[in-house]
């Protein structure tokens, strides 16, 4: 992993993207927050985060993610928030609502019942994004278009839920246009849903380190980075 000063450095660098990507179509850079992803890198990503500013990082896995916030406990990063990024099993949801500020991935309605259900056990209310595969990659998690909505509707009606926006992974297919499609797709299902439904949902998280300026053209409200912070990952992510 890269040195605190290259983190800098990174992080520096990382900013001046989404800074022109912000100006090249008329946004507020201070509206797209950067998610610092810490998956597969050890503690010290994390302590970096924390020395930066930064309140939250992602993680993908849940066992991963729960070793390395043992260790920051004894860290400057011990009052950092944690957001899951990656795939949630339903076996695995009660430590993911013990351990996690918000869960991204939340894409089924058996995984909204059974965090759901752990969250009331606990006396918590679970913030979540909707993880939508809005650009049909046969590879990717995330409910399918066409199920969003009765997602929504079920997570809507869930007291130990509480739903803040939709997530997407961008297609890993080679055709240009289809990253800017999934996060089109993204964003005007968004704004749908809240005409439709009547709630806020504000939170656009979509975007990473090869496609972060589509995304923010696209109305992103938070990318998640992970390489161009901190440099390849070195192990297998599956
Ligand atoms: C790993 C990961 C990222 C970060 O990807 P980079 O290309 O390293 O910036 C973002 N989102 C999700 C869901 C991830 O799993």
């Amino acid at each position: 992993m890269v040195d605190f000063r290259q983190f800098e450095q990174n992080l520096q660098a990382l900013r001046g993207r989404v800074a022109a990507a912000a100006a090249a179509c008329g946004r507020d850079p201070k509206d797209v927050k950067i998610l610092p992803v810490t998956k597969t890198h050890p503690v010290d990503a994390v302590v970096f985060a924390a020395r930066a500013g930064f309140a939250s990082v992602g993680e993908n896995k849940v066992q991963e993610a729960v070793q390395k916030m043992a260790q920051a406990e004894s860290t400057t990063a011990s009052g950092m928030h944690w957001e899951l990024i990656g795939h949630l099993q339903s076996n695995k949801a009660k430590k993911a609502v013990e351990h996690f500020d918000r869960i991204q991935s939340l894409d089924s309605v058996k995984l909204a019942d059974k965090i759901d259900f752990e969250a009331k056990k606990i006396g918590k209310i679970q913030r979540v994004l909707l993880q939508i595969n809005s650009g049909r990659d046969p590879a990717k998690f995330g409910a399918e278009i066409e199920e969003a909505e009765p997602l929504l509707e079920a997570v809507l009606s869930k007291q130990n839920i509480a739903v803040e926006g939709l997530m997407a992974i961008a297609p890993l297919d080679e055709a240009p246009d289809s990253a800017r499609r999934a996060f089109d797709t993204l964003r005007t299902m968004r704004d749908d849903f809240q005409a439709r439904f009547g709630v806020s949902l504000p939170e656009l998280s979509m975007g990473m380190t090869s496609d972060l300026e589509c995304a923010i053209e696209a109305g992103s409200t938070m990318i998640r980075v992970g390489t161009f912070l901190y440099g390849q990952r070195f192990y297998p992510e599956k």
